[in-house]
């Protein structure tokens, strides 16, 4: 399992190819620069995305009827699958953000695990978060709110954001208090 700091470089330096340097993050922008192309398909509701690799081919399919925040984090948990060299030729992921399944085989799993914290690093960069954290708390001091309107600039779900917070130690994990 690669480090948390490994995955972080590796998204750095995955928005230093793409040349994205501000918020919000394009995955699309990021899957080009290394080389995947991406489709809309109409699949079950449940499945979020599919990435092809087979020798240079690098196709990204994603379900055209998921919300933008999703269909967003979705292109960029491939990128991770992609970036990070995943064993494999197909990923086919069902509900990425939440994504637990107890029949895969651990280390798919913590490929999958390796996979959001990619989409999250890469979606979220952490100075970004913690200096618009920083003003925006300034104005806004209510947990929800805050986060939504966190979520809303870096262009990713409510979950995804208050996962991204709790993970950086910014914010009181969801247990802590009555939220
Ligand atoms: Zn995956």
């Amino acid at each position: 399992m690669k480090s948390r700091a490994v995955i972080e470089r590796e998204a750095a330096n995955a928005r230093e190819t793409a040349g994205q340097h501000s918020i919000p993050v394009d995955p699309i922008a990021i899957a080009l620069a290394h080389g995947a192309e991406i489709v809309e398909d109409n699949f079950a509701d449940d499945l979020s995305g599919i990435l092809i690799r087979r020798g240079s081919l690098k196709t990204i399919a994603i379900n055209q009827k998921d919300s933008l925040v999703r269909r967003r984090f979705t292109i960029a948990h491939e990128c991770g699958h992609l970036i990070l060299a995943h064993e494999g030729e197909i990923f086919v992921d069902k509900q990425v953000v939440n994504r637990r399944s107890a029949t895969s085989s651990l280390a798919i799993d913590e490929q999958e695990i390796e996979a959001n914290q990619f989409a999250a690093s890469l979606l979220m960069p952490r100075d970004e978060v913690v200096s618009h954290l920083d003003q925006l708390s300034k104005s806004c001091s209510q947990r929800s709110a805050l986060i939504e309107l966190m979520a809303r600039s870096f262009g990713v779900s409510k979950k995804a954001m208050e996962y991204r917070l709790v993970n950086l130690g910014l914010v009181a994990s969801p247990d802590d208090d009555d939220f």
